[in-house]
């Protein structure tokens, strides 16, 4: 067995047990080498009729089956790219998704590059928006905050690994920053209602539900948000918050209810409803 036939043999099982196409079941299954081996994309394809060693095949196997149950291939790699740059992740933490790169960009928009304001990002996970907003606007002082020590754990060595000055604190949402208040309040926080079948299948499975589910109507949290943002929130500070494809007008309500102004939804990538937010009133005029 030499590596091009393992390597295509892997590809048609992920394939045909995962439903991937035939080019994300060989991006898959070269990524599995790559790993087990300790080796480059370049070696896969310069060694590609090498023989492999009984150890090699081994760690590549139990990589398979892993993946062939349908453990995530993130985890399994130990890594995910989010806005250009890789964050490790863990099954302590929710999988970086190309939709909240939405919500990076909004929050871009509204961070000044140069001149200092307070971010805020709660349920930080694998730190990926934290870490991208601390890293794209370097003047901008970002706090990041989650309840899980675990996850606090990978979301400070992406920190360390990618050079971001980001503060982490362990806080169940605002519960730990007693009267700080933040220029910008940024979440992708929990939103999937508890019985949504969607929590049954693919990846999802094997993220920390604790990071997914909220509540009967996937709600719960984002209610409790809203409703703290405001005293965290200077004048004229904004709260920007992701959210699932149908909760948009319950969202906007809330935003609505909690005295926030120019409350608007913004779509992701696919075109569904992704993001809403919205501003403390009483915006401060700017001092030059
Ligand atoms: N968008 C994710 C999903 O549907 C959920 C992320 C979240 O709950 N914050 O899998």
């Amino acid at each position: 067995m030499d590596v091009i036939r393992l390597l295509d043999q892997a590809s048609l099982q992920i394939g045909a047990a995962l439903g991937l196409d035939k080019r994300e079941a060989r991006i898959e299954a070269r990524a599995l080498g790559v790993h087990a081996w300790k080796v480059d994309a370049a070696w896969l394809i310069s060694h590609d009729t090498d023989p492999l060693t009984g150890e090699m095949l081994t760690t590549y196997d139990t990589l398979l089956s892993r993946r062939l149950e349908g453990f995530p291939i993130a985890y399994l790699v130990g890594s995910r790219e989010f806005y250009g740059r890789p964050f490790k992740v863990t099954s302590d933490v929710l999988i970086p998704r190309p939709d909240t790169e939405l919500l990076v960009e909004l929050a871009l928009e509204r961070i000044p590059l140069h001149r200092s304001v307070d971010v805020l990002d709660l349920g930080t996970g694998s730190g990926c928006i934290a870490i991208t907003l601390a890293l794209e606007r370097p003047l901008a002082g970002v706090t990041a905050v989650d309840r899980s020590a675990v996850a606090l754990e990978v979301a400070q060595l992406n920190a360390k690994t990618l050079n971001a000055p980001v503060d982490f604190l362990t806080s169940d949402w605002f519960a730990a920053l007693a009267d700080r208040q933040f220029d910008l309040v940024v979440s992708n926080p929990p939103y999937i209602p508890a019985a949504d079948p969607h929590l049954t299948r693919g990846d999802v499975r094997f993220e920390p539900v604790a990071a997914l589910a909220a509540g009967v109507d996937g709600l719960d949290d984002l209610r409790r948000l809203i409703h703290d943002s405001r005293s965290h929130l200077k004048r004229g500070g904004t709260l920007l918050l992701e959210h699932g494809y149908d909760q948009a007008d319950a969202v906007l309500e809330l935003l609505c209810q909690h005295g926030f102004e120019q409350n608007l939804t913004w779509r992701d990538l696919a075109g569904l409803n992704r993001v809403s937010g919205g501003c403390r009133p009483g915006a401060v005029a700017p001092s030059g």
